[in-house]
């Protein structure tokens, strides 16, 4: 470099000071000098057919400009992703975040935001009794955007005893907590019914045709309340079963060949949901399936106290999970972005649009020698790994475990700078 300048000589080195000073001379106007500016990551958009290197322009908390060579000097921050994959903020429709409320719920910013997770839907672990409880002391204050589906049961998940008490089930009142939050609650939850009856799912169904939503079921087959009955009679199109790749969910015959009546379902408007969990992802049974062509609708990870630990059921892990199972990586975005997004009926969220707000996750594919773990105690080993390294909510960076948005110490200059 310096030889280059001395070669050169003085009229180079005097154009180069003429546009300096052109530069600083003619700033870009205030109007294109973004607060944020993701430079050059390799973007996956589903929804509006992008899979190419972009830049993201960002301010107020909206993405302003997805455009190839937005100039550096337009960012106040200017974040370099060329090593990375940048996709919409991820959604997952199947949580467990109320916090304050349960004995198995999960703090929402701690385990969703690291995992790239921009919105997440707690998944019945409160009520039509607990909900507005559940929105005070954990929704109202939490970065992540946290919709629910609220259970038809009063007081949510509060132990057996009480989830299957059909007298907790009132689809009049499930409804009326449903249509007062529209803008949280995305519909109504059943799970973890034991006795052989059609109560607990009729009365969500029911429930969500008052509140004009859908509902997601946690089913358990059993003899006179099977699961064919199930996705062919009782659910309605748009409706969701999640847990899709259960043990205990007759999705294969004997031979391990998906059931006929799954794909009927799936062409009457069934959505099938991955529900990882701490019981309902095992591989012997999705391998198959996905060999035979039965996609999960979505990918979702039922995560909570349990289900964190040994099966690790983070969005990353069961994304990455399905990646070595043998889905492409747009395939994986998908089902993590606009799919969930489509599901849940917010089809504003779950990709990238300019004047959107600006959730973005950043993933790396890893390299290596990777092992995960499913709910039946079986493991898959895998040569990739998504990790999140990079999230953006509402425009503010809230994750970034490699600093790529931050200025090495020796530069950071004096504490007066800290902002
Ligand atoms: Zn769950």
């Amino acid at each position: 470099m310096d030889q280059g300048w001395g070669i050169r000589g003085d009229s180079v080195t005097c154009l180069a000071v003429v546009a300096l000073s052109l530069a600083i001379a003619l700033p870009a106007s205030s109007q294109d000098v973004y607060d944020l500016l993701l430079k050059g990551g390799h973007v996956i958009d589903p929804k509006n057919k992008r899979n190419e290197r972009l830049d993201i322009a960002i301010s107020g908390g909206k993405v302003r400009k997805v455009a190839r060579g937005i100039p550096t000097a337009h960012g106040r921050r200017v974040v370099d992703l060329s090593d990375y994959y940048v996709t919409p903020g991820l959604i997952d429709i199947h949580a467990h975040f109320n916090s304050e409320g349960d004995a198995h719920s999960l703090n929402p910013d701690h385990n969703a935001l690291r995992n790239g997770v921009t919105t997440a839907v707690d998944a019945g672990s409160s009520g039509w009794k607990t909900f507005e409880q559940f929105k005070r002391k954990v929704i109202d204050h939490s970065k992540t955007r946290i919709l629910a589906w609220v259970n038809i049961v009063g007081p949510g998940m509060a132990g057996g005893k009480i989830e299957n008490d059909p007298a907790q089930m009132d689809s009049e009142a499930a409804a009326s907590v449903a249509l007062k939050y529209p803008q949280i609650i995305v519909g109504i939850k059943t799970a973890h019914f034991q006795p052989a009856t059609w109560e607990a799912v009729d009365r969500a169904v029911k429930a969500a045709e008052l509140s004009k939503t859908i509902v997601m079921v946690d089913f358990q087959n059993k003899p006179g309340r099977g699961y064919r009955e199930l996705i062919l009679e009782h659910m309605r199109p748009g409706d969701i079963h999640t847990h899709v790749y259960a043990r205990g969910i007759p999705q294969l015959d004997a031979q391990k060949k998906v059931q006929s009546y799954m794909l009927e379902a799936r062409r009457r408007g069934v959505l099938f949901d991955v529900g990882h969990g701490a019981g309902s992802l095992w591989f012997r049974i999705a391998v198959p399936a996905i060999q035979q062509g039965f996609l999960p609708d979505t990918l979702s990870t039922d995560l909570h106290k349990r289900s964190i630990m040994l099966p690790r059921s983070t969005m990353n892990n069961v994304m990455s999970k399905f990646l070595a199972m043998g889905l492409t990586l747009d395939q994986v975005i998908e089902r993590s972005t606009i799919n969930p997004a489509k599901a849940i009926r917010r089809p504003e969220l779950g990709s990238i649009e300019e004047g959107g707000a600006a959730d973005i996750a950043v993933l790396e594919v890893r390299k290596g020698q990777f092992a995960f773990l499913d709910s039946g105690h079986a493991k898959l080993t895998a040569d990739k790994e998504i990790r999140c390294v990079l999230t953006v909510r509402n425009g503010e960076v809230v994750w970034d475990s490699e600093g790529l948005s931050r200025t090495d110490w020796r530069d950071a200059g004096p504490y007066s700078n800290f902002k």
